[in-house]
């Protein structure tokens, strides 16, 4: 059985923690990214990161459903990852290529920051080696809102919050809400 994990808030400081290498991937971790899975789904995410659970494995979870999976929302046309299976579960990923002259800029949201959303830009296309939950090298070619939701939860394994990616005037626009934000996070955690 699954088990629904508490998903940590801006102000939680396992957010700002630095993801460590998975050795192997042993029965325990396959059952904590299950759990991640079955925890991004009851939130309606599209991706979830260990520190969001406050665990600092290097491990993530995508799951983006196929409607998102074209050139733009809403307007349907060809998969832009046909080839992918989701969910995915991503040990130890890396990005190992990145299209850096070819770049998209999306709203993005993130179950640690509820109510507040804004627009990164990042690369279209990436190239991410990690291993599969057999513990399998595999190295797999992203585009889209695929590459967007990688990027953003590899960026969690390294402590990088989508927050510190907006534009300036966006991060003044946020910074009332996300201080209400990190209080309430910080009460939660001292009546914990
Ligand atoms: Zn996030």
């Amino acid at each position: 059985m699954s088990k629904e994990l508490t998903i940590q808030t801006y102000g939680a400081p396992v957010l700002r923690e630095k993801a460590v290498a998975v050795e192997t991937v042993t029965p325990e971790l396959r059952k904590l990214a299950k759990d991640m899975v079955f925890t991004m789904h009851r939130a309606n995410g599209v991706g979830l990161a260990a520190q969001q659970v406050g665990r600092t494995e290097s491990v993530c979870v995508i799951d983006v459903p196929a409607e998102y999976d074209v050139e733009e929302r809403g307007k349907g046309g060809e998969r832009l990852n046909p080839d992918v299976e989701m969910p995915l579960v991503l040990f130890n990923p890396r990005i190992v290529e990145a299209s850096e002259d070819e770049t998209a800029a999306q709203e993005e949201g993130c179950l640690s920051f509820p109510g507040i959303n804004g627009s990164v830009e990042r690369p279209w296309r990436v190239r991410v080696a990690y291993l599969d939950l057999d513990g399998r090298e595999r190295e797999t070619e992203l585009v889209g809102f695929v590459a967007r939701a990688a990027q953003h939860e590899i960026d969690h394994l390294e402590g990088t919050l989508f927050i510190d990616r907006f534009k300036y005037v966006k991060k003044l626009a946020v910074r009332g809400k996300l201080k209400k934000l990190k209080e309430e996070t910080l009460e939660g955690l001292a009546e914990a």
